[in-house]
C-alpha cells in the first residue's frame, strides 16, 4: 500500500531495490483497476479535444497512460517518482509504437515543473492517496486547460459504518471516508463531479492481489526486508477478503468549478506585452520595488541586446485606471548551448503589492512564451513564490546555475512537457554580468 520510493542505503551507498518494489514489478498494474474501467472513466470525461494533452500522475508502470494514449489519439506525460516504473512504461510504449506520444517523467506529484493550464485531462489511478485527495485536487487545479477534466481513483469506505477491525487496519495507512466526504471535499476544492463510478470488487483482484499473491508465494524470505513486506501484504489481502463490504476504489470524473465571486481577487489586472509608451513606466516600477537600480539598468541592457531580447515576452499588468503597476520579463538565456527562457526581472509598485500584479504579468508572459514554441524557462527567485506558477528546483532537471545559490532559489519550468529538456549550465545574456 505505502510506496515509498527512498529505501535506506547499503552500507556501501547503493540503495537496494526494496522487498516492497522486489513484489510489485512487472505486474500490470499497482493498485486496483482495470482496463474496462480506464476506458469507462474515459468514457464518462468526454469529449475531449481531439489531441487531448494527457498527464498521468502516478503512473507506475503505466497501464492507463498505455490506454490513454493508444485510445484517445493524444500526448501523455506520465509522472511517477520510481524510476523502474517509468523504464517499464517506456519499454512498453516502444513495443506497442507510442514512443512518440508517451513521455515517462520523473517528478514528485506535489511538485510538477509544468505551467498553468496546460493539460486537457489530468488522470490519477490509485495514486491520490500518496498526497492526500485534498491537496491533490487543489494542487492540480491549475494545470487544468479550460474545459478540462481531472480523473482520480481513491479508496473509500462502502458504509458509514466500517468493522472495526479494518477501520483500525486503514487508520494506520490512510484515512478513508464515504463517498459523501470525498464529495464534499471535492466540491470544496473547487470542482464539479461530472460523474462516479464504483469499481468493481474484481478490479481489486484480477490484475492486482492476485498476481501479487501469485509472485508473494515464490519471493524469497532471505531477501532483505522480505518477511516484514509479506506480512504487510498478507494482512492487506486478508483486510480485503474479509471485510472487502466495507471499502471500495471509486473514480471521480471532476470538472474545475467556475472560481466564487467573493474568492476573486478585488483587483483586475489588463496584461499586455510592451510598447513603446511603457518603457517608461517599467523603469519606474523596476526602480521603485528594488533597492538599487540594477533591475531597471538590466532591463534596458537587455532591450538592447538583440540576441536576448524577445518581442512580447515584456509584459506589463496595468490597473484599471492605466497605472502600470507590475512587470515581468522573459529573456534569452542558454542551457547546455540550447535556448531557454529567463525570468527576471519581475517587479510591483510598492503600492500595488500583494494583489495578483506581479502574477498577472507573469501569467502572461509564460503564456506567451508556450504560444511562440518556447519551453524551458528558469528563474532565480523566492522558493515560496515561484512553485505557484509551476517552478521546480532546476536541479531535479539536471539543471545548474553558473553561480552558487540555495538549490531550491534555482527553479525551472517547462511549458511543454513533450518537448525533452536540455541538462548543464546555465548561460546567461552579458547583461546580467554573471
Ligand atoms: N496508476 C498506477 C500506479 C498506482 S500505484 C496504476 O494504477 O497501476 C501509486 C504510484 O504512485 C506508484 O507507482 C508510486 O511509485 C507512485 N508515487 C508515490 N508517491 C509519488 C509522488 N509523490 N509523486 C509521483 N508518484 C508517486
Amino acid at each position: 500500500m505505502n510506496h515509498n520510493d527512498t529505501p535506506a542505503p547499503n552500507a556501501d551507498g547503493a540503495p537496494p531495490t526494496s522487498a516492497f518494489f522486489v513484489l510489485h514489478h512487472g505486474l500490470p498494474r499497482q493498485g486496483p483497476g482495470s482496463d474496462a474501467v480506464t476506458r469507462q472513466l474515459l468514457d464518462l470525461a468526454g469529449p475531449l479535444p481531439e489531441r487531448p494533452r494527457i498527464l498521468d500522475l502516478g503512473c507506475g508502470p503505466g497501464r492507463s497512460a498505455l490506454l490513454l494514449a493508444a485510445e484517445t489519439g493524444g500526448h501523455v506525460t506520465a509522472v511517477d517518482l520510481h524510476r523502474p516504473f517509468l523504464g517499464e512504461l517506456t519499454a512498453a510504449a516502444a513495443r506497442q509504437g507510442l514512443e512518440s506520444r508517451i513521455r515517462a517523467l520523473r517528478w514528485s506529484m506535489d511538485r510538477l515543473p509544468f505551467p498553468d493550464h496546460g493539460f486537457d485531462v489530468i488522470w490519477a489511478e490509485g495514486s491520490v492517496y500518496n498526497i492526500g485527495f485534498d491537496v491533490a485536487l487543489r494542487l492540480w487545479r491549475r494545470l487544468l486547460a479550460p474545459g478540462g477534466v481531472l480523473v482520480v481513483t481513491e479508496a473509500e469506505w462502502s458504509t458509514p459504518t466500517p468493522s472495526p477491525q479494518v477501520r483500525a487496519f486503514w487508520d494506520t495507512h490512510y484515512s478513508l471516508r464515504t463517498h459523501d466526504g470525498n464529495a464534499r471535499a471535492a466540491q470544496e476544492a473547487g470542482y464539479r463531479i461530472g460523474a462516479y463510478l464504483p469499481l468493481p470488487d474484481e478490479d481489486w483482484w484480477d490484475e492486482y492481489y492476485t498476481p501479487l499473491t501469485e509472485r508473494a508465494a515464490t519471493a524469497d524470505p532471505e531477501y532483505p526486508g522480505m518477511v516484514k513486506a509479506l506480512a504487510a501484504l498478507h494482512e492487506e489481502i486478508d483486510m480485503r477478503r474479509r471485510y472487502g463490504a466495507d471499502y471500495r476504489y471509486a473514480g471521480y470524473v471532476l470538472h474545475p468549478a467556475p472560481v466564487p465571486v467573493d474568492e476573486r481577487t478585488t483587483m483586475t489586472w489588463t496584461t499586455r506585452p510592451e510598447t513603446p509608451g511603457d518603457i517608461d513606466a517599467i523603469r519606474a516600477v523596476n526602480l521603485a520595488a528594488f533597492p538599487t537600480a540594477l533591475e531597471a539598468d538590466l532591463v534596458e541592457a537587455l532591450r538592447a541586446d538583440r540576441a536576448a531580447w524577445i518581442d512580447g515576452l515584456s509584459v506589463v499588468a496595468a490597473a484599471e485606471d492605466g497605472t502600470v503597476a507590475g512587470y515581468a520579463l522573459l529573456s534569452r538565456c542558454h542551457v547546455d548551448g540550447e535556448p531557454a527562457l529567463a525570468l527576471g526581472p519581475c517587479a510591483v509598485l510598492p503600492a500595488y503589492q500583494k494583489q495578483g500584479a506581479g502574477s498577472a504579468a507573469i501569467r502572461t508572459a509564460l503564456a506567451a512564451a508556450r504560444d511562440m514554441g518556447e519551453n524551458l524557462v528558469l528563474v532565480l527567485g523566492h522558493p515560496e513564490y515561484y512553485p505557484r506558477f509551476g517552478f521546480v528546483p532546476a536541479s531535479g532537471f539536471g539543471i545548474r546555475p553558473p553561480f552558487d545559490v540555495p538549490d531550491e532559489a534555482m527553479m525551472a519550468l517547462t511549458l511543454d512537457p513533450a518537448v525533452p529538456v536540455p541538462t548543464g549550465l546555465i548561460r546567461y545574456p552579458a547583461a546580467f554580468g554573471v
